[in-house]
């Protein structure tokens, strides 16, 4: 397919990588363009703007920062609004709020373009391994058109309907229990430590009988390692997903008491050990205050 790539951070470069591998036809765009020069020796072509990477192109994949971000990308005259094609297909990927993706939904379809949004699940490490899980919402025929790139890219793709926002909620509430769990697994932890007991051991058990799941397994070996730097997920992205889970809480009337605990305590982990920890580094701020 012709396919444009925006956004070649951690996830993006690793994805945009798996679709240069599948032959796809790739013009890619970064606002620091040094990141593309290896997709570039691949075989990518870089877009000197967002408006020309969306040029001719069936579809364009977003995987920015934020909300903000996705929106200095769309819009003015060099943004991708103005440079795709109607009919073409936008597939959002970054994690932003449910009132953004409305309001993009609303933007694309006011030009006849298509909306797919399509977060996933999965760190930069799967990105690169294709294993990533895509919760893909909006117009079903543009999840046929761009499927065979999905499929480049992960393991699964869930449609959960037609209204691009509902993928969004999904991704929120999935970084919500992720954090959780991570919150869950660093305070037992610190607890069978302090009492003398190996965090590997304990691990191997918890995941060897009822916690075996891939969020216990892959961030339990980062805390067992205490490998939080560098981030594969940067602490400050993931403030940003509670504030998201937070606005969604509060237009949908829903008390979420766990997630003020979860945003306080990984803002905590940022002011004490800095933006680039990862977030699964509420984990150290967890040992820190038991002493350990
Ligand atoms: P990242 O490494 O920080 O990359 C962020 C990307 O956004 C970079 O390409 C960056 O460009 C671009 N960007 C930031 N501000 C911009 C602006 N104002 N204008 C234009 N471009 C801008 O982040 P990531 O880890 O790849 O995450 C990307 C998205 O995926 C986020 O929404 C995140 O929540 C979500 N996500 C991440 C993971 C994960 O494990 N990392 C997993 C699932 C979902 P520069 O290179 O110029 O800075």
């Amino acid at each position: 397919m012709r396919i444009g790539f925006i956004g070649l951070g951690n996830m993006g470069a690793a994805i945009a990588g798996n679709l240069v591998r599948a032959q796809h036809d790739v013009l890619v765009w970064n606002r620091s363009a040094d990141k593309a020069r290896a997709l570039v020796a691949a075989g990518a072509v870089l877009a000197p703007t967002p408006k020309a990477a969306a040029a001719d192109r069936q579809a364009v994949f977003t995987m920015l920062a934020d909300d903000a971000a996705l929106h200095t990308v769309l819009t003015g005259e060099h943004g991708l609004l103005a440079g795709l094609e109607a009919g073409a297909v936008h597939v959002s990927m970054s994690t932003v709020a449910v009132a953004t993706t409305e309001k993009m939904a609303a933007m694309h379809a006011a030009r006849g373009q298509r909306l797919l949004c399509a977060p996933v699940f999965g760190r930069p490490d799967s990105a690169a391994a294709a294993k990533l899980f895509v919760v893909a919402a909006g117009d079903s025929a543009a999840l046929e058109t761009v499927k065979p790139v999905l499929d480049a890219m992960s393991q699964r793709t869930f449609y959960v309907g037609e209204k691009p926002f509902a993928a969004s909620l999904i991704k929120l509430c999935g970084n919500f229990m992720m954090l959780a769990a991570i919150e869950a697994l660093g305070e037992a932890m610190a607890l069978a430590q302090k009492g003398g007991i190996p965090k590997g051991q304990l691990l191997e058990i918890l995941t060897g009988t009822l916690f075996d799941s891939p969020v216990y397994r892959n961030y339990g070996a980062i805390l067992v390692a205490d490998r939080f730097k560098p981030a594969g997920f940067a602490a400050p992205l993931g403030l940003k997903d509670m504030r998201l889970v937070a606005e969604s809480s509060d237009a949908l009337r829903v008390p979420m008491p766990v997630l003020n605990v979860l945003r306080d305590h990984l803002l905590q982990t940022i002011a004490q050990q800095g933006d680039d920890m990862d977030w699964s580094g509420i984990a150290h701020s967890i040992a820190k205050n038991a002493g350990l």
